[in-house]
């Protein structure tokens, strides 16, 4: 007989169990409730969406959708494209769904993602985010809720410590093709320095060329000349209002004046939580206003603002939550003892008590395994003391133990 071979699981794509479960669950469950403190309802959207919801709104020039995304043919023929992101796919959901009706729209979301990128430390093939986002407010306060919620979500996580707000002003369009200029003028004059993908972002979309991780980029990038020489009245003053807002909640940052996002759709706002705990990969958290998006997927002219943030990244830099603990091992130690077992173990569940027995031992296997768990109590089950209707109620650190009625053991263990 051949020997099958266990497929491999696909590269960049992880399994997670145990503490790893738990960091990555902690980060989502602490989203779930600073977003309501903040008014933001959870909504859900497809994992995948036609191609040109992603290809449309990104702007082809960007690596997500030139070089990232995953995208097929399904056995209609249609083209499908598993989400690199959330932004567009809501963006078409407040299209397509009437949800135009509740702006403005505060909303919040998390799950998996899909880009083909290089595997590392912090970046994945499929990876996961918690996004909010507000849709259909031009109001820098929309701006300044999102920057405070973002803000609180890393103070609960226990990780504002170490983890900075940059924060840029992108423009309005005509701040930016001043810019835009400008910044064409000084690559030209660097072109030979530049890497080939910055090359064809000259010509593409040279803003492009600021966010370049490539090392041969960066002295060119980092020379480059800041926004703020061509920043409109206009969008001198929403900047203005978004970082008073900031002062106003209390919430500390820091300018970057050649912070620009890897999307094309950004206006005014643009903002990073960066660390340096992360080593390459020290983006934690990354948004900003795009006013611009909900036309290019043909709707009317709609400001919107948002951010995402990489749960993994958030995962690896919290504490470790506490290990899961049952309350209450159950363990019998006969034949007939295990009925009863079976009984008390459905009774504690009920009830609200963590409980667990294991499927199959004896007595003193199955006490090891109790004192393994963790458990507070241990419950256990003799045939002559059932006769009687009582259980031993074993406290496993002190190990003491002493006799307790079988109808009064929930009511024992609650208190
Ligand atoms: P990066 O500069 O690290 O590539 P990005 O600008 O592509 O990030 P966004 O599209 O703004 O990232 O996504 C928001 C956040 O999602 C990032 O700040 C990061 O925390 C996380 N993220 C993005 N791509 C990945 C990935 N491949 N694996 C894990 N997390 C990711
Ligand atoms: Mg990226």
């Amino acid at each position: 007989m051949s020997k099958i071979e266990t497929p491999r699981p696909i590269r960049g794509t992880q399994d997670m169990l145990g503490e790893q479960a738990l960091r990555f669950g902690h980060v989502v469950e602490t989203f779930d409730r600073v977003r309501r403190l903040y008014g933001f309802g959870r909504v859900e959207v497809p994992v995948f969406e036609p191609t040109a919801v992603f290809a449309r709104s990104l702007g082809e020039t960007t690596d997500v959708v030139s070089k990232e995304m995953y995208s097929f043919e399904d056995r209609g023929g249609d083209s499908v494209t598993l989400r690199p992101e959330f932004t567009a796919g809501l963006c078409r959901a407040y299209l397509t769904e009437g949800w135009q009706q509740h702006i403005p729209l505060k909303i919040a979301t998390h799950g998996p993602l899909f880009r083909y990128e290089r595997p590392q430390k912090g970046r994945y093939r499929q990876f996961h985010q918690l996004d909010a986002e507000v849709i259909g407010s031009a109001e820098p306060q929309a701006d300044v809720e999102l920057l405070a919620l973002a803000d609180q979500l890393l103070r609960e996580l226990g990780v504002s410590d170490g983890v900075t707000l940059t924060l840029n002003t992108l423009g309005d369009g005509e701040t930016r093709d001043a810019w835009r200029a400008a910044l064409v003028a000084h690559f030209e004059k660097h072109r030979g320095e530049l890497s080939e993908d910055s090359i064809e972002r000259l010509a593409k979309n040279p803003l492009r060329i600021l966010d370049s991780k490539d090392p041969r980029d960066r002295p060119v990038a980092d020379a480059a000349p800041e926004i703020d020489a061509y920043l409109s009245a206009e969008a001198g003053a929403f900047f203005e209002a978004v970082t008073k807002g900031l002062e106003a909640a209390g919430i500390a940052w820091t300018r970057n004046a050649r912070l620009v996002r890897g999307l094309d759709y950004y206006r005014h706002t643009a903002f990073e939580f960066v660390t340096d705990r992360l080593g390459a990969q020290g983006t934690v958290l990354g948004g900003g206003r795009y006013d611009g998006l909900i036309e290019t997927l043909g709707g009317p002219p709609t400001p919107a603002v948002g951010w995402a943030a990489g749960i993994e990244r958030l995962a690896m830099l919290i504490d470790a939550p506490d290990p899961e603990r049952i309350d209450v091992a159950v363990v019998p130690m006969g034949e007939a003892a295990q009925g009863v077992a079976t009984s008390i173990l459905a009774d504690l569940r009920r009830a609200g008590i963590a409980a667990d027995m294991a499927y199959k031992g004896n007595m003193k296997k199955r006490m090891q395994k109790a004192d393994a768990s963790g458990a507070l109590w241990a419950v256990i089950i003799g045939d002559d003391e059932v006769a009687k209707g009582e259980v031993g109620l074993k406290h496993l650190s002190d190990q003491t133990q002493r006799w307790v009625r079988i109808d009064a053991l929930v009511e024992t263990l609650r208190v």
